[in-house]
């Protein structure tokens, strides 16, 4: 990276994607991090939260919705639990900002904590760079007008340059659909069946490995329809990365 592109990915002054402090150029000289030290140290220890359906820590646990698994993915690579407004999460506003906030700090440092696990996970089921391909969940079209960029993809993009692994655009929204949050679980699934269309490029995912990044992980229905999609156009097998799983309300 560049002098020019090293300086037009910060943002002057430098603040903490989570708590908004300034942080010291020393330390954003040294390492191009969104965090401010002390909300580093809270991302960290989120990471070393343990997964109540398999007791491993959240950067071990591979653990996924039914309905991905159902949909012959093979593992969920996931950075924290996201847990709902009122439950003690001191990173609650750096995760979510994925969302709303177009901070290349943040994709770029999201994308070099999913490689850790992807290498592992790669390694584990010895996977080569070239076996392999990255894509996204596109956000609806409304949703990208109003944010004026699309999460998955900066996420994606970010993860394809680290792992030197092909992004391939596989999906278009067929429509916009009604907003997934006013939908209950039945209804999610039926509009998510219909939500996503394959592009043209079958050779492309033939015999693949892909890799399917998304940002929050809720019901998993978004990527159940996804990897339904990619295994009927010959995908090998459909790994799942995303920065949070929503943690289920008394669970
Ligand atoms: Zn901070
Ligand atoms: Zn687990």
């Amino acid at each position: 990276m560049g002098f020019f592109d090293l300086a037009t990915n910060l943002i002057f002054p430098p603040k903490c994607a989570n708590c908004g402090e300034l942080i010291s150029m020393e330390i954003t000289n040294r390492q191009i991090d969104p965090l401010c030290p002390t909300c580093r140290m809270h991302y960290e220890s989120e990471k070393q939260i343990e997964c109540k359906a398999c007791g491993l820590t959240m950067n071990f646990c591979r653990c996924m919705p039914k309905n991905m698994s159902r949909a012959q993915c093979t593992a969920l690579l996931k950075l924290v639990s996201y847990r709902p407004q009122g439950e003690d999460m001191k990173i609650r506003d750096f995760i979510y900002s994925v969302k709303h906030s177009n901070n290349r700090v943040t994709f770029d440092f999201f994308a070099e904590q999913f490689k850790e696990l992807l290498i592992l996970e790669m390694r584990g089921a010895s996977l080569l760079p070239d076996d392999c391909i990255i894509t996204f969940l596109p956000r609806s079209h409304k949703n990208k007008a109003n944010d004026g960029f699309d999460q998955g993809y900066e996420l994606a993009k970010a993860l394809s340059r680290k792992m030197g692994i092909e992004l391939v655009r596989c999906f278009d929204r067929k429509f916009s659909t009604t907003e997934q949050k006013n939908l209950n679980q039945y209804e999610r699934r039926l509009n998510m069946k219909s939500a996503y269309k394959l592009r043209d490029v079958e050779d492309k995912i033939k015999d693949k490995t892909v890799i399917l990044v998304d940002d929050i992980v809720t019901t998993g229905a978004s990527m159940a329809s996804g990897a339904r999609l990619l295994s009927s156009m010959g995908a090998f097998s459909v790994i799942g990365v995303c920065v949070g799983v929503t943690e289920k309300k008394n669970s």
